[in-house]
């Protein structure tokens, strides 16, 4: 039985973390205690202890978590996304939004902009103490969708799908045509190259960094640059750099009846130029993903299952929670694409 936890507390943009210690939580109807195993360090984590992105403090951080079941509430058996019983002992992840399932954005097929949503890792400590990964310990909402780890996924692995694999999965869902293009390779853009050229699609990245370029070649990329080209047009673009002035020359890169999906800009900044003319002509879509559904969770957990892509080489060595402010500064510095913390 769980005696003592300790959650990291993140105080606010200047004020840092504290851990805090406490005892276990008595469970609700449906809920579930999980034990962390992994949580890594989002770049969104790193904009909102940076002051980029609002965030409520003090609060638990950390919404990319790999965990074990260790109790369940009172009340009907919570079940995961394939419909089995969840059982204590099981290794999950669980989607970082939760959702009424009735409202008319769920209706809608939004839960993540559910009206009532509960993001984990994003909630105030008030509201929900143990709402994050940054902890031992985190506390599952009745209803959060839960997916099962298999055996062979390594936990920090596993973590890395709760936002950025199943956001990538979000994106390309139902994706057509032969051509894609991947603007920035980060964990987002080596996910979106290796979803994409599964799904067959030939796969050019552009990317700044030299490295960053070799690595996209070894995730399914079969063309680097290190910016835009003039003679190359794409069916579809996934914009995950968040670098602004990109966005005008990847709708100019669009093939016709291309799709530039807009998954990387999370912190506010200037407008861009777009031209209406152009997007008429060349009958362009745009779109904004952001977050995903339960559904999209499963399939990165599928994915990476079955993947031959060294994401394992992505991730820090870990780190114990104690030392998150470090961590923070590792991340900061770009010592991996995750840095991985264990409680
Ligand atoms: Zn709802
Ligand atoms: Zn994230």
């Amino acid at each position: 039985m769980v005696d003592r936890i300790r959650a990291a507390v993140w105080l606010g943009p200047a004020l840092g973390f504290e851990i805090r210690t406490l005892s276990a939580p008595e469970l609700g109807p449906g809920q579930t205690l999980v034990r962390i195993e992994s949580a890594c360090i989002c770049g969104s984590d790193l904009h909102t202890v940076e002051g980029r992105r609002e965030s409520p403090a003090p609060s638990v951080l950390g919404h990319e978590y790999c965990g074990v079941v260790e109790a369940l509430g009172p009340g009907p058996t919570p079940r995961t996304t394939l419909d089995e019983a969840v059982q204590v002992g099981d290794r999950v992840v669980w989607s970082i939004t939760d959702s009424c399932g009735e409202c008319t954005r769920c209706a809608r097929g939004l839960p993540q902009k559910c009206r009532h949503v509960a993001k984990y890792g994003h909630t105030a400590w008030e509201s929900w103490p143990l709402s994050g990964g940054f902890a031992s310990h985190v506390q599952l909402r009745a209803g959060t969708p839960i997916a099962l780890v298999p055996d062979s996924l390594p936990s920090a692995v596993a973590a890395t799908a709760t936002c950025a694999g199943a956001t990538i999965m979000a994106a390309v869902e139902g994706a057509t045509g032969e051509s894609a293009l991947v603007i920035g390779a980060g964990m987002l853009g080596l996910y979106a190259c290796a979803v994409l050229a599964e799904q067959g699609f030939e796969v050019t990245v552009w990317e700044p960094q030299a490295e960053r370029r070799r690595r996209a070649l070894r995730f399914g990329a079969t063309y680097t640059a290190d910016g835009p080209e003039a003679d190359r047009r794409f069916d579809i673009a996934v914009e995950l750099s968040g670098y602004r002035p990109i966005i005008p020359e990847a709708l100019a890169a669009l093939e016709i009846g291309g799709i530039l999906l807009l998954a990387g800009t999370v912190s506010p900044g200037p407008a861009v130029p777009v031209d209406p003319e152009a997007m008429v002509r060349g009958l362009s879509t745009m779109q904004g993903v952001h977050n995903y559904r339960p559904e999209h969770l499963q399939q990165t957990i599928d994915f990476l299952a079955a993947s031959d892509k060294p994401f394992a080489e992505l991730l820090s060595e870990s780190r114990p929670l104690a030392d998150i402010a470090a961590a923070f500064d590792a991340a900061r510095d770009g010592q991996a694409l995750r840095v991985v913390l264990v409680p």
